[in-house]
């Protein structure tokens, strides 16, 4: 039987950092072309949208999963879960459930977590993230993703479902290669971004989940050259992982200004980062005084998140973005209220929190950044120019 031309697979890594590469081995031999690369300001929810449009956040408008929106909240209804005793509503499996419930009643078919936001403040935050990004019309800014440019293209494809687990995924890869009538295979691995954050990035744990994956990629890649006469693969990840060292209970400094929440500030308390709003005028002055006590960060500047692509319209996402150092983990805060030993979201220019590309591919270009991405697979998938 002939074989079918080129089958292009895309690994997508979650959390694979350039420095959690280093000093270990991970396909070496496979993929012998490895650069770090550029990843954004924020977490996956920014990352993410990036890989799949290869635009900036201020253009596909994806940052964080709450922003401020009193009038717009789809929380209104559920303010009455801040009457319920916090020793029970903060259970993790109540949260779970409530989440799955907010999903239900409203639609919602993106990825969406509740985390550890106080129920007596959701009515003041809106959830950007509603619609899967990987479905048609999932991105806020309306650009096409790569996977619309696939289907538009009429190019036939698999791609991962992040609701199912990596070994599902893995094995759906590799009997879709062992078909040969994909173009191209789009394998999202988010475990080892799960085994970062809890067991931090030099753990054995860390080691067994790589060489897992190496193993099951392997598999993936013999399946393929049964059936292609040429399999290029590209894997990357959208963020590295920043071992925590430290702790900070911003929430304590900022409460003790005597500000009302909701009334004079209101504030996101990311792992990384707290944003602030200030619907009363005077509150933003007492704000920063009480922030500049705090010598394990910063404020980020307006020319600062401008070249980071960050600077939303209207400041929607934060007025002030107070940005902790690399390695301290802001908690308890409206992420978690315990610490844990892996964290990313810091400074993108922390070598920490740089991405990888790995590749078989010598003549391939050199992503410089995670915006390179999206151009890159669907010119290997041999679709037109782009945009
Ligand atoms: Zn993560």
């Amino acid at each position: 039987m002939r074989k079918p031309g080129r089958l292009v697979l895309a690994v997508f890594v979650d959390g694979l950092g350039w420095e959690v590469l280093r000093g270990r081995r991970f396909l070496d031999d496979l993929l012998p072309h490895r650069f770090p690369m550029a990843t954004m300001f924020g977490y996956s929810s920014t990352c993410d949208p990036t890989i799949l449009t290869g635009r900036l956040p201020r253009e596909h408008g994806h940052f964080s999963s709450f922003f401020y929106a009193p009038e717009a909240s789809p929380f209104r209804p559920w303010r009455a879960l801040g009457l319920l005793p916090a020793s029970f509503a903060d259970r993790g499996l109540v949260r779970r459930w409530i989440s799955r419930a907010v999903c239900a009643a409203h639609g919602y078919d993106g990825y969406f977590q509740l985390y550890a936001i106080p129920f007596r403040h959701l009515h003041l935050f809106d959830y950007a993230e509603k619609r899967d990004i990987y479905r048609p019309g999932g991105i806020l800014g309306g650009q096409p993703t790569v996977f619309d440019r696939l289907r538009a293209a009429g190019l036939p494809f698999s791609v991962s479902d992040w609701r199912r687990s990596e070994a599902e995924n893995l094995e759906e890869a590799r009997r879709r290669a062992g078909e040969g009538e994909v173009a191209l295979a789009w394998v999202f691995l988010g475990g080892l971004d799960g085994v970062l954050h809890a067991t931090g990035t030099r753990s054995p744990a860390v080691d067994r989940h790589l060489a897992t994956c190496e193993e099951r990629l392997r598999a993936i890649v013999a399946a393929a050259r049964d059936r292609y006469a040429e399999v290029r693969v590209h894997l990357f990840s959208d963020h590295g992982m920043t071992d925590v060292t430290d702790t900070c209970d911003l929430v304590a400094r900022v409460e003790r200004t005597g500000l009302g929440f909701g009334t004079d500030y209101v504030a996101m308390y990311d792992s990384t980062m707290a944003r602030f709003w200030f619907p009363r005028p005077g509150a933003r002055e007492r704000v920063l005084e009480a922030l500049s006590g705090e010598r394990r960060g910063r404020v980020v500047t307006e020319a600062e998140l401008a070249a980071w692509g960050c600077d939303f319209p209207g400041h929607r996402y934060g007025e002030v973005y107070f940005l902790l150092d690399p390695g301290v983990l802001l908690c308890p805060g409206f992420m978690g209220a315990r610490p844990i030993p892996g964290m990313h979201g810091f400074d993108p220019a922390d070598a920490r929190s740089v991405a990888a590309y790995l590749t078989n591919a010598e003549d391939s270009p050199r992503p410089g950044s995670l915006t390179d991405l999206h151009d890159l697979v669907l010119r290997e998938a041999g679709v037109g120019e782009p945009r």
